[in-house]
C-alpha cells in the first residue's frame, strides 16, 4: 500500500514536468543484454531506481503484454537498436498454421479451441455460416474465441471497426489506456491485449509497427522506471506479417473453372463455403465430404495460390501449384516445419474444421469483400511462410530460447490459471 502511494505521488510530481527534464536510463550491469536497473533522471538527478528481477527468478507480480501481429524480426531490429532493453533477447515464436490469431492465441494461451480459424466458421450440422462482424460486434466473440477470456483488458469491441479506418489512432488510444492500467492495477496478475497493430500492420505495413513499437517501448520504459519494473514482464505476439502489398484471390474464377461454386451452404458436392473474414494469406475451405482432392485441385490451377492441403484417412494429402512429387518439400527457411504445421493445422480441434487449407502466395490474400473497399494492404498474415509466421516473446526474467513453438511459450508467462484440458480432433468427415 505505502509502495503505491509513493508511486502515485511520483508519478503525479512527473506528470508536472516536460518530458526533457525528465527521462530514463537503463543499466545492464552485467552485460547479459537486459537492463538490470532503470533510474528516473530528472534534471540530471537519479530520482528513483528501480531494480529488475534477478534472472531465473519467479517475482510475485506478473505482466504479460500480447501484441499481436508483431513479426520477430521487427520487434529483433529494435531490440538490436537499443530498444526493449528491459528484456532478454526475444525468440523467434513459431505461429501454427494457418498463422491466423485465433488459432494463435488458442495455443499460446492454452484456452479452449476458437470455433474457427478467425472469428467466423461454417456449421456444418447447422448447414450456416456463422460468427462474422455481427457477432464480434455483439460482444459473442468470447464464445467464438475463449482465448479472450484470459485478458483482463483488451479494446472495446466498438472500437474494433475503426481499426481499418484509422489504424494508426486506434492504436495510440489503446497502448495509453493499457499504459493507465498497468500504472494504477493492484492484480499482481495482468495479461493485457493490444490488438489493433494487426490491422496496423496489415494497412500500414512494418514501418508503421516500428513506429509504434518504439511508442510502446518509450512508455514501457518509463513505466518500469517508476517501479513496474520488479515483476516478471513477458511481451509476445501471435505470428508475423508480410512486407509486401498483396491483392485478391480471384477464388470465384478458380472454383467455377473446376466446376464447383462458392455458396453459402453444401447442398451438392459442387457446393464450396468459404467463411471469408479478414484479408489474409490461407484459405479455410469447407466442402463436401469427398470433394477435398478436386477442389484443391481446382484453387491451386488459379494463379496466387502456393499449395492445398486435406487429410485422406487421417493421411496429409498435398497438391501445389507446379505439380510437385512433395508440395511439402519447402526449403525450412522460407516454411519453417512446414510437414508437422501442416498436420497439426489440419488437426486443430475446433468443432468446426474446414478439410482443405489453401496456402496463398506471399503477394495474395483471401477475405471478406466488404474489407477490400477500404484496405490497401501492406502486408498480411495466414500463410505457412516465414514473414507470415514468425512472431516473438520476450521476458525480462528469462532468457527463452532462440526459437519456441507456440505450444511452447505459457510457461514462460507464470500465470495462475490451470491451461484448459486439450481438446479432441473430431474430423468434419468419417473416415471411409
Ligand atoms: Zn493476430
Amino acid at each position: 500500500m505505502f509502495r503505491s502511494l509513493a508511486l502515485a505521488g511520483l508519478v503525479a510530481a512527473c506528470a508536472g514536468l516536460s518530458p526533457s527534464e525528465t527521462s530514463v536510463r537503463t543499466v545492464d550491469e552485467d552485460g547479459d543484454g537486459r537492463a538490470d536497473r532503470f533510474e528516473l533522471v530528472t534534471n540530471g538527478m537519479v530520482e528513483r531506481s528501480t531494480r529488475a528481477p534477478a534472472p531465473g527468478t519467479d517475482p510475485e507480480r506478473t505482466l504479460v503484454l500480447a501484441i499481436d501481429g508483431i513479426p520477430y524480426d521487427v520487434f529483433a531490429h529494435e531490440q538490436a537498436e537499443g530498444r526493449f532493453a528491459a528484456f532478454f533477447p526475444a525468440s523467434r515464436m513459431l505461429a501454427p498454421f494457418p498463422s491466423l490469431t485465433d488459432v494463435s492465441f488458442t495455443a499460446l494461451l492454452r484456452t479452449l479451441p476458437s470455433m474457427a480459424y478467425e472469428d467466423k466458421y461454417y456449421d456444418r450440422a447447422a448447414g450456416e455460416v456463422k460468427g462474422g462482424l455481427s457477432e464480434r460486434v455483439g460482444g459473442d466473440y468470447r464464445s467464438l474465441a475463449p482465448f479472450h477470456e484470459v485478458f483482463d483488458w483488451e479494446q472495446p469491441v466498438t472500437w474494433g471497426g475503426f481499426v481499418y479506418l484509422a489504424p494508426s489512432r486506434v492504436a495510440e488510444a489503446e497502448l495509453l489506456r493499457v499504459v493507465e492500467i498497468i500504472r494504477e492495477s493492484e492484480d499482481p496478475e495482468l495479461v493485457l491485449y493490444l490488438g489493433s497493430t494487426d490491422g496496423l500492420g496489415h494497412e500500414d505495413g512494418r514501418e508503421a509497427l516500428r513506429v509504434h513499437l518504439r511508442r510502446i517501448d518509450h512508455l514501457l520504459t518509463r513505466l518500469l522506471a517508476e517501479g513496474v519494473g520488479g515483476r516478471r514482464v513477458v511481451l509476445l505476439s501471435d505470428h508475423g506479417m508480410s512486407d509486401e502489398e498483396t491483392r485478391r484471390f480471384d477464388l470465384e474464377s478458380a472454383l467455377e473453372r473446376g466446376g464447383y461454386r462458392l455458396a453459402d451452404r453444401l447442398d451438392s458436392p459442387a457446393d464450396v463455403v468459404v467463411p471469408a473474414y479478414g484479408l489474409i494469406g490461407s484459405i479455410q475451405v469447407y466442402t463436401a465430404c469427398g470433394e477435398e482432392e478436386g477442389v484443391a485441385r481446382a484453387i491451386v490451377a488459379q494463379e496466387g495460390a502456393d499449395f492445398a492441403v486435406w487429410l485422406a484417412d487421417d493421411e496429409v494429402k498435398a497438391v501445389d501449384r507446379r505439380g510437385a512429387a512433395d508440395p511439402l518439400d519447402r526449403s525450412p527457411q522460407l516454411y519453417p516445419e512446414l510437414r508437422r504445421r501442416v498436420a497439426e493445422g489440419l488437426r486443430y480441434p475446433t468443432p468446426h474444421p474446414a478439410n482443405v487449407i489453401v496456402d496463398l502466395e506471399p503477394e495474395w490474400h483471401y477475405g471478406l469483400r466488404l474489407f477490400e473497399a477500404f484496405v490497401s494492404m501492406a502486408g498480411t498474415h495466414g500463410s505457412a511462410r516465414y514473414e507470415q509466421s514468425v512472431g516473438f516473446v520476450a521476458s525480462n526474467v528469462d532468457q527463452t530460447p532462440p526459437w519456441m513453438d507456440v505450444a511452447e511459450v505459457y510457461p514462460y508467462l507464470a500465470l495462475e490459471r490451470e491451461p484448459a484440458p486439450v481438446a479432441r480432433f473430431v474430423p468434419a468427415c468419417a473416415a471411409g
